[in-house]
């Protein structure tokens, strides 16, 4: 018996890029899903899918968020398929200091897709895109245990490495004091 194992569902979307005609109708329902409250605003800068558009090559890829780092990776890798060049970063999913995508405008804090959890019908992304460009898939798989990293503790990290630890756990306590 593996004690440390357990049982995961992992949840994919499938991009395929040469179907993506660039019109945003993800970003569009991805911020209005997680707007407060719900469907309240449309902001594809609150979108956790963005599309790196480039249309005079003919180039759109939608990348959706994933984890939040607060270092620049050391060595970036530029692609070439089928004749066509992608730039730096293109195809990366991170939220990075080097680039404006996947940080909540107004806090500056990393946004992360949760696959739109809740929503009984799946990832709204893939719903609304009628080129039929993102193909959302489950499978089960064995993985180690891990503790899973909730988006306040994220966040809190974001904020730890910018402002430094000292001057959050000051600005905590003001704001304790005031109530
Ligand atoms: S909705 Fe589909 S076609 Fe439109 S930009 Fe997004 S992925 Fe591309
Ligand atoms: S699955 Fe949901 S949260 Fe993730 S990018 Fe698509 S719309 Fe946004």
């Amino acid at each position: 018996m593996n004690g440390d194992k357990k049982r995961k569902t992992i949840k994919t979307i499938k991009v395929d890029v040469d179907k993506c005609n660039g019109c945003q109708a993800c970003e569009a329902v991805c911020s209005a899903f997680h707007a407060t409250p719900k469907y309240s605003s449309i902001n594809p800068a609150r979108s956790r899918i963005r599309v790196i558009r480039e249309p005079l090559k003919d180039i759109y890829i939608p990348v959706y968020a994933g984890d939040y780092t607060k270092a620049e990776c050391t060595g970036r890798e530029t692609y070439t398929i089928n004749g066509k060049e992608y730039s730096e970063c293109s195809f990366c999913r991170v939220a990075c200091p080097t680039r404006d995508i996947f940080k909540e405008p107004d806090s500056g804090l990393p946004l992360k897709c949760d696959m739109c959890e809740g929503e009984e019908g799946g990832p709204l992304c893939v719903q609304w895109c009628v080129a039929l460009a993102l193909t959302y898939e489950e499978r089960e798989e064995e993985v180690e245990e891990e503790v899973d990293r909730e988006e306040l503790e994220i966040g809190l990290e974001s904020l730890v490495n910018e402002y430094g630890l000292e001057k959050i756990m000051d600005s905590v306590a003001r704001m304790s004091m005031k109530d």
